[in-house]
Protein backbone atom coordinates (compact mmCIF):
# COMPACT_ATOMS: atom_id res chain seq x y z
CA UNK A 1 0.00 0.00 0.00
CA UNK A 2 1.10 3.20 -0.83
CA UNK A 3 -0.09 5.09 1.92
CA UNK A 4 -1.47 3.78 5.48
CA UNK A 5 -5.03 3.87 5.93
CA UNK A 6 -5.66 6.98 8.37
CA UNK A 7 -3.50 9.05 5.72
CA UNK A 8 -5.49 7.51 3.06
CA UNK A 9 -8.40 8.56 4.46
CA UNK A 10 -7.49 11.99 5.49
CA UNK A 11 -6.03 13.09 1.80
CA UNK A 12 -8.79 11.33 0.16
CA UNK A 13 -10.14 14.41 -1.57
CA UNK A 14 -6.19 14.76 -3.18
CA UNK A 15 -5.76 11.27 -3.88
CA UNK A 16 -8.69 10.64 -5.86
CA UNK A 17 -7.85 13.67 -8.50
CA UNK A 18 -5.50 12.15 -10.95
CA UNK A 19 -2.99 14.95 -11.23
CA UNK A 20 -2.00 13.86 -7.67
CA UNK A 21 -3.31 10.62 -6.54
CA UNK A 22 -1.73 8.61 -3.69
CA UNK A 23 1.98 8.76 -5.24
CA UNK A 24 1.76 12.36 -5.63
CA UNK A 25 0.41 12.54 -1.83
CA UNK A 26 3.21 10.68 -0.72
CA UNK A 27 5.20 12.66 -2.60
CA UNK A 28 3.84 16.00 -0.72
CA UNK A 29 4.54 14.23 2.74
CA UNK A 30 8.06 13.55 1.82
CA UNK A 31 9.23 16.78 0.85
CA UNK A 32 10.52 19.56 2.84
CA UNK A 33 9.81 23.60 2.31
CA UNK A 34 11.70 26.55 3.33
CA UNK A 35 9.35 29.79 4.41
CA UNK A 36 10.67 33.17 4.71
CA UNK A 37 8.53 35.58 6.22
CA UNK A 38 8.76 38.67 7.78
CA UNK A 39 5.63 38.69 10.37
CA UNK A 40 4.23 35.06 10.77
CA UNK A 41 0.35 36.38 11.52
CA UNK A 42 0.66 37.34 7.91
CA UNK A 43 1.73 33.93 6.91
CA UNK A 44 -0.60 32.16 9.05
CA UNK A 45 -3.37 31.06 6.88
CA UNK A 46 -0.85 29.79 4.12
CA UNK A 47 1.44 27.65 6.90
CA UNK A 48 -2.46 26.42 7.96
CA UNK A 49 -2.96 25.29 4.41
CA UNK A 50 0.48 23.60 3.74
CA UNK A 51 0.73 22.12 6.79
CA UNK A 52 -3.55 20.92 6.02
CA UNK A 53 -2.13 19.71 2.16
CA UNK A 54 0.49 17.35 3.97
CA UNK A 55 3.88 18.83 3.03
CA UNK A 56 6.11 16.75 5.23
CA UNK A 57 8.35 19.03 6.21
CA UNK A 58 8.25 22.85 6.88
CA UNK A 59 10.83 25.22 8.24
CA UNK A 60 9.20 28.60 8.46
CA UNK A 61 11.28 31.63 9.34
CA UNK A 62 10.12 34.78 10.61
CA UNK A 63 11.50 38.05 12.14
CA UNK A 64 8.83 38.28 13.93
CA UNK A 65 7.01 35.27 15.77
CA UNK A 66 4.15 36.70 17.26
CA UNK A 67 1.38 34.55 18.82
CA UNK A 68 4.33 31.29 17.79
CA UNK A 69 2.60 29.15 20.50
CA UNK A 70 -0.67 29.06 19.37
CA UNK A 71 -0.08 28.75 15.49
CA UNK A 72 2.07 26.00 16.16
CA UNK A 73 -0.85 24.10 18.72
CA UNK A 74 -3.08 24.88 16.06
CA UNK A 75 -0.86 23.42 13.18
CA UNK A 76 0.29 20.26 15.13
CA UNK A 77 -3.21 19.65 15.75
CA UNK A 78 -4.56 20.15 12.00
CA UNK A 79 -2.38 17.81 10.72
CA UNK A 80 0.11 15.99 12.77
CA UNK A 81 1.46 14.00 9.94
CA UNK A 82 3.65 17.22 9.44
CA UNK A 83 6.71 18.49 11.44
CA UNK A 84 6.99 21.90 11.57
CA UNK A 85 9.67 24.28 12.79
CA UNK A 86 9.18 28.00 13.41
CA UNK A 87 12.27 29.76 13.61
CA UNK A 88 12.96 33.73 14.61
CA UNK A 89 16.54 33.86 14.01
CA UNK A 90 17.60 36.16 11.58
CA UNK A 91 15.97 36.62 8.39
CA UNK A 92 18.93 35.87 6.24
CA UNK A 93 19.61 32.42 5.94
CA UNK A 94 23.55 31.08 6.30
CA UNK A 95 25.02 30.03 3.67
CA UNK A 96 24.24 26.28 3.05
CA UNK A 97 20.94 26.91 4.51
CA UNK A 98 18.17 25.55 1.58
CA UNK A 99 20.18 22.76 0.40
CA UNK A 100 18.08 20.49 2.03
CA UNK A 101 14.76 21.46 1.01
CA UNK A 102 12.98 21.05 -1.99
CA UNK A 103 11.12 24.65 -2.58
CA UNK A 104 11.18 27.73 -0.97
CA UNK A 105 8.43 30.29 -0.28
CA UNK A 106 9.51 33.69 0.16
CA UNK A 107 6.64 35.62 1.81
CA UNK A 108 8.34 38.99 2.98
CA UNK A 109 6.31 42.79 2.88
CA UNK A 110 9.75 44.63 1.71
CA UNK A 111 12.23 43.94 -0.86
CA UNK A 112 14.76 42.47 1.56
CA UNK A 113 15.49 39.28 -0.46
CA UNK A 114 18.47 40.03 -2.34
CA UNK A 115 19.82 37.66 0.58
CA UNK A 116 19.89 34.16 -0.13
CA UNK A 117 19.22 32.92 -3.20
CA UNK A 118 22.76 32.83 -4.11
CA UNK A 119 23.17 30.20 -1.13
CA UNK A 120 19.81 28.17 -2.45
CA UNK A 121 20.56 25.33 -4.97
CA UNK A 122 18.31 25.32 -8.43
CA UNK A 123 15.59 24.62 -6.52
CA UNK A 124 11.69 25.99 -6.97
CA UNK A 125 11.24 29.65 -5.68
CA UNK A 126 7.76 31.52 -4.93
CA UNK A 127 8.34 34.79 -4.66
CA UNK A 128 5.59 37.09 -3.40
CA UNK A 129 5.18 40.41 -2.30
CA UNK A 130 2.52 42.81 -0.86
CA UNK A 131 2.41 46.98 -1.75
CA UNK A 132 -1.11 48.36 0.04
CA UNK A 133 -4.09 46.27 -1.53
CA UNK A 134 -1.78 44.93 -4.12
CA UNK A 135 0.32 41.63 -4.78
CA UNK A 136 3.10 40.17 -6.33
CA UNK A 137 3.57 36.25 -7.30
CA UNK A 138 6.00 34.76 -8.94
CA UNK A 139 7.77 31.57 -9.44
CA UNK A 140 10.95 30.60 -10.54
CA UNK A 141 12.64 27.63 -11.36
CA UNK A 142 15.59 28.57 -13.46
CA UNK A 143 18.55 30.26 -10.93
CA UNK A 144 19.39 32.74 -13.31
CA UNK A 145 15.64 34.56 -13.66
CA UNK A 146 16.43 35.46 -10.60
CA UNK A 147 17.74 38.95 -11.33
CA UNK A 148 15.48 40.10 -13.24
CA UNK A 149 12.54 38.55 -11.19
CA UNK A 150 14.27 40.95 -8.16
CA UNK A 151 14.32 43.93 -10.75
CA UNK A 152 10.56 43.53 -11.23
CA UNK A 153 10.15 43.38 -7.86
CA UNK A 154 11.60 46.19 -7.34
CA UNK A 155 9.15 48.06 -9.83
CA UNK A 156 6.30 46.71 -8.50
CA UNK A 157 7.17 48.11 -5.08
CA UNK A 158 7.88 51.71 -6.65
CA UNK A 159 4.53 51.37 -8.44
CA UNK A 160 2.54 50.62 -5.90
CA UNK A 161 3.03 52.73 -3.34
CA UNK A 162 3.66 50.90 -0.20
CA UNK A 163 1.01 51.98 2.22
CA UNK A 164 0.30 48.34 4.32
CA UNK A 165 -2.71 50.10 6.29
CA UNK A 166 -5.25 49.90 3.66
CA UNK A 167 -8.63 48.04 4.11
CA UNK A 168 -7.76 44.76 2.02
CA UNK A 169 -4.02 44.63 2.89
CA UNK A 170 -4.82 41.37 5.38
CA UNK A 171 -6.60 39.89 2.85
CA UNK A 172 -4.51 40.61 0.41
CA UNK A 173 -1.26 39.09 2.08
CA UNK A 174 -3.28 35.49 2.80
CA UNK A 175 -4.62 35.34 -0.51
CA UNK A 176 -1.13 35.84 -1.56
CA UNK A 177 0.08 32.94 0.79
CA UNK A 178 -2.93 30.61 -0.40
CA UNK A 179 -1.93 31.51 -4.11
CA UNK A 180 2.16 30.27 -2.70
CA UNK A 181 0.91 27.39 -0.95
CA UNK A 182 -1.08 26.20 -4.44
CA UNK A 183 2.13 26.97 -6.00
CA UNK A 184 4.62 24.82 -4.14
CA UNK A 185 2.51 22.09 -4.54
CA UNK A 186 2.57 22.39 -8.46
CA UNK A 187 6.86 22.61 -8.19
CA UNK A 188 6.95 19.93 -5.21
CA UNK A 189 4.62 17.55 -8.31
CA UNK A 190 5.70 18.93 -11.16
CA UNK A 191 2.26 19.16 -12.33
CA UNK A 192 0.60 22.47 -13.86
CA UNK A 193 2.69 25.44 -15.28
CA UNK A 194 3.94 27.83 -12.57
CA UNK A 195 3.48 30.76 -12.58
CA UNK A 196 6.77 32.45 -14.12
CA UNK A 197 4.87 35.10 -15.82
CA UNK A 198 4.44 36.90 -12.72
CA UNK A 199 0.80 37.69 -11.62
CA UNK A 200 -0.08 41.21 -9.84
CA UNK A 201 -3.37 42.00 -8.66
CA UNK A 202 -4.91 44.83 -6.71
CA UNK A 203 -7.81 43.51 -4.93
CA UNK A 204 -9.78 46.65 -4.06
CA UNK A 205 -10.17 47.35 -7.95
CA UNK A 206 -9.89 43.81 -8.93
CA UNK A 207 -7.35 44.68 -11.74
CA UNK A 208 -5.24 42.10 -12.95
CA UNK A 209 -1.83 42.32 -14.47
CA UNK A 210 0.40 40.03 -15.95
CA UNK A 211 4.15 39.60 -16.77
CA UNK A 212 5.60 43.80 -17.24
CA UNK A 213 2.31 45.33 -17.26
CA UNK A 214 1.76 47.68 -14.22
CA UNK A 215 -1.48 47.51 -12.48
CA UNK A 216 -3.82 50.51 -12.71
CA UNK A 217 -3.56 52.94 -10.02
CA UNK A 218 -6.75 53.07 -7.59
CA UNK A 219 -6.61 54.57 -4.40
CA UNK A 220 -9.85 55.11 -2.07
CA UNK A 221 -10.11 57.71 1.47
CA UNK A 222 -10.24 55.64 3.99
CA UNK A 223 -11.79 56.74 7.58
CA UNK A 224 -10.64 54.13 9.84
CA UNK A 225 -13.13 55.15 13.10
CA UNK A 226 -15.82 54.49 10.38
CA UNK A 227 -14.77 51.83 8.91
CA UNK A 228 -14.04 50.09 12.47
CA UNK A 229 -17.54 51.04 13.37
CA UNK A 230 -19.11 49.78 10.31
CA UNK A 231 -16.97 46.01 10.79
CA UNK A 232 -17.94 46.04 14.42
CA UNK A 233 -21.46 46.09 14.02
CA UNK A 234 -21.92 43.79 10.91
CA UNK A 235 -23.80 40.80 11.20
CA UNK A 236 -22.90 38.19 8.34
CA UNK A 237 -23.62 34.97 8.31
CA UNK A 238 -21.30 31.97 6.99
CA UNK A 239 -23.72 29.52 5.61
CA UNK A 240 -21.37 26.02 5.70
CA UNK A 241 -18.19 25.99 7.68
CA UNK A 242 -15.98 23.56 5.17
CA UNK A 243 -13.88 24.34 2.57
CA UNK A 244 -15.29 28.11 1.87
CA UNK A 245 -16.41 28.80 5.27
CA UNK A 246 -13.43 28.28 7.15
CA UNK A 247 -11.14 31.31 5.33
CA UNK A 248 -14.08 33.42 4.82
CA UNK A 249 -14.32 33.18 8.92
CA UNK A 250 -10.91 32.90 9.61
CA UNK A 251 -10.67 36.08 7.67
CA UNK A 252 -13.86 38.11 8.80
CA UNK A 253 -13.20 37.31 12.34
CA UNK A 254 -9.36 38.89 11.91
CA UNK A 255 -10.51 41.84 10.14
CA UNK A 256 -12.95 42.46 13.03
CA UNK A 257 -16.33 42.00 11.95
CA UNK A 258 -18.98 42.25 15.01
CA UNK A 259 -21.19 38.82 14.66
CA UNK A 260 -20.74 36.02 12.69
CA UNK A 261 -23.34 33.41 12.50
CA UNK A 262 -22.44 29.32 11.45
CA UNK A 263 -24.43 27.29 9.73
CA UNK A 264 -23.63 23.41 9.64
CA UNK A 265 -25.05 20.45 10.29
CA UNK A 266 -21.71 18.45 9.97
CA UNK A 267 -19.39 16.86 12.19
CA UNK A 268 -15.55 17.08 11.99
CA UNK A 269 -14.24 14.14 9.49
CA UNK A 270 -10.79 13.16 8.75
CA UNK A 271 -11.22 13.58 5.39
CA UNK A 272 -12.46 17.15 5.91
CA UNK A 273 -8.59 18.27 7.07
CA UNK A 274 -6.77 18.72 4.31
CA UNK A 275 -8.29 21.73 3.70
CA UNK A 276 -10.90 23.12 6.23
CA UNK A 277 -8.40 24.67 8.42
CA UNK A 278 -10.41 25.58 11.42
CA UNK A 279 -10.74 22.17 12.53
CA UNK A 280 -9.00 19.57 13.58
CA UNK A 281 -7.39 15.96 14.26
CA UNK A 282 -8.54 16.13 17.69
CA UNK A 283 -12.13 17.91 17.46
CA UNK A 284 -13.25 14.94 14.66
CA UNK A 285 -16.57 13.64 15.49
CA UNK A 286 -17.23 17.36 17.20
CA UNK A 287 -19.79 19.91 15.61
CA UNK A 288 -18.00 21.71 13.04
CA UNK A 289 -19.77 24.67 13.93
CA UNK A 290 -18.23 24.27 17.54
CA UNK A 291 -14.69 23.48 16.06
CA UNK A 292 -15.08 27.01 14.20
CA UNK A 293 -15.99 28.72 17.13
CA UNK A 294 -13.76 27.64 19.74
CA UNK A 295 -10.69 28.66 16.49
CA UNK A 296 -12.33 31.66 15.77
CA UNK A 297 -12.53 33.19 19.32
CA UNK A 298 -8.64 31.98 20.27
CA UNK A 299 -8.17 33.99 16.87
CA UNK A 300 -10.23 37.49 17.64
CA UNK A 301 -11.95 36.95 21.37
CA UNK A 302 -13.76 40.32 20.12
CA UNK A 303 -15.73 38.58 17.43
CA UNK A 304 -19.28 37.42 18.47
CA UNK A 305 -20.31 33.65 17.44
CA UNK A 306 -23.35 32.43 16.84
CA UNK A 307 -23.55 28.70 16.31
CA UNK A 308 -26.48 26.88 14.60
CA UNK A 309 -26.24 23.45 14.26
CA UNK A 310 -28.71 22.95 11.64
CA UNK A 311 -29.74 21.40 8.42
CA UNK A 312 -29.99 24.45 6.43
CA UNK A 313 -33.41 23.44 5.09
CA UNK A 314 -36.56 25.47 3.26
CA UNK A 315 -38.16 24.98 7.13
CA UNK A 316 -35.55 27.09 8.87
CA UNK A 317 -33.94 29.33 6.09
CA UNK A 318 -36.34 32.31 6.42
CA UNK A 319 -35.79 32.29 10.01
CA UNK A 320 -31.76 31.84 9.94
CA UNK A 321 -31.44 34.67 7.55
CA UNK A 322 -33.43 36.96 8.74
CA UNK A 323 -31.30 39.08 10.94
CA UNK A 324 -28.08 39.25 9.19
CA UNK A 325 -26.83 41.89 6.85
CA UNK A 326 -25.19 40.06 4.09
CA UNK A 327 -24.69 36.14 3.39
CA UNK A 328 -21.80 33.96 2.31
CA UNK A 329 -22.17 30.48 0.83
CA UNK A 330 -19.85 27.86 1.79
CA UNK A 331 -22.40 25.42 0.64
CA UNK A 332 -20.71 22.27 -0.99
CA UNK A 333 -24.02 21.10 -3.03
CA UNK A 334 -26.11 22.21 -5.95
CA UNK A 335 -29.87 21.96 -4.46
CA UNK A 336 -28.94 24.20 -1.32
CA UNK A 337 -27.25 26.70 -3.21
CA UNK A 338 -30.61 27.25 -4.91
CA UNK A 339 -32.31 27.32 -2.01
CA UNK A 340 -29.94 30.31 -0.13
CA UNK A 341 -30.27 31.74 -3.71
CA UNK A 342 -33.96 32.03 -3.59
CA UNK A 343 -34.23 33.01 0.16
CA UNK A 344 -31.66 35.65 -0.77
CA UNK A 345 -33.72 36.99 -3.43
CA UNK A 346 -37.17 37.04 -1.22
CA UNK A 347 -35.74 38.65 1.64
CA UNK A 348 -33.23 40.97 -0.52
CA UNK A 349 -30.16 39.88 0.85
CA UNK A 350 -26.86 40.42 -0.55
CA UNK A 351 -25.02 37.00 -1.20
CA UNK A 352 -21.65 36.15 -1.80
CA UNK A 353 -21.11 32.53 -3.62
CA UNK A 354 -18.19 30.86 -4.70
CA UNK A 355 -17.51 27.15 -5.29
CA UNK A 356 -14.47 24.96 -5.99
CA UNK A 357 -13.92 21.56 -7.90
CA UNK A 358 -10.78 20.27 -8.34
CA UNK A 359 -8.33 23.11 -9.01
CA UNK A 360 -10.89 25.66 -10.14
CA UNK A 361 -13.08 27.98 -8.60
CA UNK A 362 -15.13 30.36 -9.01
CA UNK A 363 -16.81 33.54 -7.39
CA UNK A 364 -19.91 36.83 -7.76
CA UNK A 365 -21.44 38.60 -5.26
CA UNK A 366 -25.31 38.65 -5.62
CA UNK A 367 -27.15 41.69 -5.13
CA UNK A 368 -30.93 41.21 -5.60
CA UNK A 369 -32.08 43.37 -8.49
CA UNK A 370 -28.67 44.93 -9.31
CA UNK A 371 -27.36 41.70 -11.05
CA UNK A 372 -27.66 38.70 -11.66
CA UNK A 373 -29.09 35.87 -9.64
CA UNK A 374 -26.97 32.65 -8.99
CA UNK A 375 -30.28 30.78 -11.48
CA UNK A 376 -29.30 33.61 -13.74
CA UNK A 377 -25.65 32.37 -13.89
CA UNK A 378 -26.57 28.38 -13.49
CA UNK A 379 -30.25 27.37 -14.77
CA UNK A 380 -31.88 24.50 -14.10
CA UNK A 381 -31.54 22.18 -16.36
CA UNK A 382 -34.76 21.95 -17.89
CA UNK A 383 -34.60 18.54 -19.86
CA UNK A 384 -34.20 15.99 -17.43
CA UNK A 385 -30.65 15.34 -18.63
CA UNK A 386 -28.52 13.89 -15.60
CA UNK A 387 -27.69 16.39 -12.70
CA UNK A 388 -24.16 16.03 -12.18
CA UNK A 389 -23.22 14.07 -9.08
CA UNK A 390 -23.40 15.18 -5.72
CA UNK A 391 -21.27 13.08 -4.08
CA UNK A 392 -17.70 13.88 -2.75
CA UNK A 393 -15.26 15.65 -5.46
CA UNK A 394 -11.50 15.75 -5.35
CA UNK A 395 -10.31 19.50 -4.63
CA UNK A 396 -6.61 20.72 -3.77
CA UNK A 397 -6.84 22.08 0.12
CA UNK A 398 -5.94 25.47 -0.91
CA UNK A 399 -8.35 26.42 -3.64
CA UNK A 400 -11.16 26.72 -1.34
CA UNK A 401 -8.99 28.89 0.65
CA UNK A 402 -8.17 31.44 -2.12
CA UNK A 403 -12.02 32.03 -2.98
CA UNK A 404 -13.09 31.94 0.87
CA UNK A 405 -10.90 35.15 1.17
CA UNK A 406 -12.56 36.62 -2.08
CA UNK A 407 -15.30 35.78 -0.63
CA UNK A 408 -14.28 37.87 2.77
CA UNK A 409 -13.52 40.61 0.56
CA UNK A 410 -16.36 41.10 -1.02
CA UNK A 411 -18.05 40.89 2.31
CA UNK A 412 -15.73 44.16 2.78
CA UNK A 413 -16.63 45.96 0.17
CA UNK A 414 -20.10 45.84 0.35
CA UNK A 415 -20.17 46.58 4.30
CA UNK A 416 -17.89 49.72 3.21
CA UNK A 417 -19.13 50.63 0.18
CA UNK A 418 -15.07 50.82 -0.52
CA UNK A 419 -13.54 49.37 -3.88
CA UNK A 420 -15.06 47.65 -7.43
CA UNK A 421 -17.37 44.84 -6.19
CA UNK A 422 -17.59 41.61 -8.07
CA UNK A 423 -21.45 42.45 -9.13
CA UNK A 424 -22.29 41.64 -12.07
CA UNK A 425 -18.96 39.90 -12.50
CA UNK A 426 -17.43 36.34 -12.26
CA UNK A 427 -13.83 35.92 -11.09
CA UNK A 428 -12.58 32.47 -12.32
CA UNK A 429 -9.64 30.63 -10.79
CA UNK A 430 -8.00 27.85 -12.72
CA UNK A 431 -5.22 27.27 -9.98
CA UNK A 432 -2.80 24.73 -12.47
CA UNK A 433 -1.97 27.70 -14.61
CA UNK A 434 -2.63 30.56 -12.08
CA UNK A 435 -4.96 32.08 -14.20
CA UNK A 436 -7.37 34.21 -12.85
CA UNK A 437 -10.36 35.73 -15.41
CA UNK A 438 -13.02 38.11 -14.45
CA UNK A 439 -15.79 37.82 -16.72
CA UNK A 440 -18.92 40.37 -16.81
CA UNK A 441 -21.98 38.76 -16.85
CA UNK A 442 -25.65 39.94 -17.04
CA UNK A 443 -29.19 39.64 -15.55
CA UNK A 444 -31.13 36.98 -17.31
CA UNK A 445 -34.43 38.29 -18.94
CA UNK A 446 -35.84 34.46 -19.07
CA UNK A 447 -34.86 33.79 -15.07
CA UNK A 448 -37.28 31.60 -13.59
CA UNK A 449 -36.78 33.65 -9.88
CA UNK A 450 -35.89 37.05 -11.13
CA UNK A 451 -37.24 37.42 -15.06
CA UNK A 452 -39.41 39.03 -15.92
CA UNK A 453 -41.93 36.18 -16.40
CA UNK A 454 -40.79 34.62 -13.34
CA UNK A 455 -41.95 31.36 -12.10
CA UNK A 456 -40.68 30.98 -8.60
CA UNK A 457 -42.57 32.81 -6.48
CA UNK A 458 -41.63 30.79 -3.09
CA UNK A 459 -39.33 28.44 -1.99
CA UNK A 460 -39.47 24.86 -3.67
CA UNK A 461 -38.92 22.00 -3.30
CA UNK A 462 -34.87 21.16 -3.52
CA UNK A 463 -34.66 17.47 -2.64
CA UNK A 464 -34.88 16.31 -6.05
CA UNK A 465 -31.51 17.65 -7.51
CA UNK A 466 -30.05 14.96 -6.03
CA UNK A 467 -30.20 11.03 -5.53
CA UNK A 468 -28.22 11.11 -2.76
CA UNK A 469 -30.75 12.24 0.08
CA UNK A 470 -28.65 11.33 2.69
CA UNK A 471 -26.67 14.22 1.92
CA UNK A 472 -27.48 17.70 3.12
ZN1 LIG B 1 -31.95 35.36 -11.81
Amino acid sequence: MILEKEKIHRYMRHIIMPEIGGMGQKKLLESSILIYSDHLSNSALMLYYIAAMGIGKIHCCTKDALNRELILQNLQSLNPDVEICISDTPHQPQAGQGLNYDAVIVFCEKAEMNFAVNSLKNIPIILTATAGDCGYLKSITQRQSLSEALAALNSFYLNNDDQSETLFHKACTSLLGTLAAIEVVKALLDIGSLCENALQFNLASLDLAYGESQLNSYTYALNYEQTNKQLKEAKVLIVGSGGLGSPAAYMLAAMGIGKLGLVDYDTVEISNLNRQILHATDKLGMAKVKSAEEFLKRLNPQVEICTYKQKFSTENAEELLRDYDIILDGLDNLPTRYLLNDVCYFLKKPLIEAGVLGFNGLATAIRPDIGPCYRCIFPESTDNSPIPSCSETGVLGAVPGVMGIIQSVEVLKYLTGIGIPLVNKILMLDSMNLDITILEIYKEPSCALCGKDAVIHELQDYDFFCSDKNLK
